[in-house]
């Protein structure tokens, strides 16, 4: 089949791109903005904000995530070409870029530009007001200085309120709210303020122990640091001795794991 492009189009294309001064009437060449300055002017005019641990998820248009992830691939194989790695020439950075967008926007941030998953909570039909706690809990997540590797576990303590969820929930949360830069004291509020929204507890309690490897890797590189740090609410925080049979019940879980 013969194309029904005229024989002078691949000439006249790349005459159109270059720049014509004298056309005063030509069209201005321009480009169409780079999808993430769109959606930033977008959250900056609606003063939402967009920091590296917020979900913007409600905020992105049908298609731009899969914008995005060129977008990013663009800037990842840039960033490559700084470093000076010949990507064009090195069968193993070939799709890195590609593999690091993906990473980026659909794995280890996720919680940043996919919305929560969806959780059910049920009335709490027994008035049940003993606690519990769950865990450990795997998290992952990046530090945001550095984005390398924050990774650890967590134990939630719950003192029913009117509303429950079902147990494996708080991993999904948890794992949802992880993925995305954090520092671990900031990261344990916002697990904080997404549980209390979902099942409006009258007591939580949250203990978070992680290593950073921004101390394990690179920095100091002091390989057994880990981080501790606890968040307490509502009746955890009012009865310190409710508060000390969260943190018995984390040492009783901890335990098992030994056995
Ligand atoms: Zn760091």
């Amino acid at each position: 089949m013969t194309s029904t492009l005229p024989s002078s189009f691949s000439s006249a294309a790349s005459a159109a791109k270059a720049p014509q001064p004298s056309a005063a009437n030509a069209a201005p060449d321009v480009a169409p903005l780079p999808v993430s300055l769109r959606i930033r002017e977008r959250l900056d005019a609606a003063a939402i904000p967009y920091l590296a641990n917020d979900n913007i998820a409600e905020h992105l248009l049908e298609g731009e995530l899969d914008q995005l992830e060129i977008e990013v691939a663009g800037k990842v194989r840039d960033l490559l070409r700084s470093l000076v790695v010949d990507i064009d020439n090195d069968h193993n950075t070939e799709e890195t870029a590609e593999r690091v967008a993906r990473m980026y926007l659909h794995e280890v941030f996720k919680g940043r530009y996919h919305h929560q998953p969806k959780i059910a909570s049920f009335p709490n039909v027994k008035k049940l007001d003993e606690i519990y706690t769950v865990g450990p809990i795997s998290v992952r997540s990046a530090c945001s200085h550095h984005l390398v590797p924050i990774l650890g576990n967590c134990w939630i303590g719950i003192k029913p309120g009117d509303r429950v969820i079902g147990l494996s929930k708080f991993s999904r949360v948890a794992d949802w709210v992880f993925s995305r830069p954090h520092i671990q004291e900031e990261a344990v509020m916002i697990l904080a303020d997404e549980i209390e929204r979902l099942c409006e507890p009258q007591g939580l309690a949250i203990l978070v122990k992680a290593q950073h490897y921004c101390m394990k890797w690179r920095g100091v590189k002091e390989p057994q640091t880990s981080m501790v740090n606890s968040v307490v609410r509502g009746d955890f925080r009012h009865d310190p001795s409710l508060k000390a049979e969260f943190f018995e019940l984390v040492k009783q879980q901890e335990s098992l794991l030994s056995t």
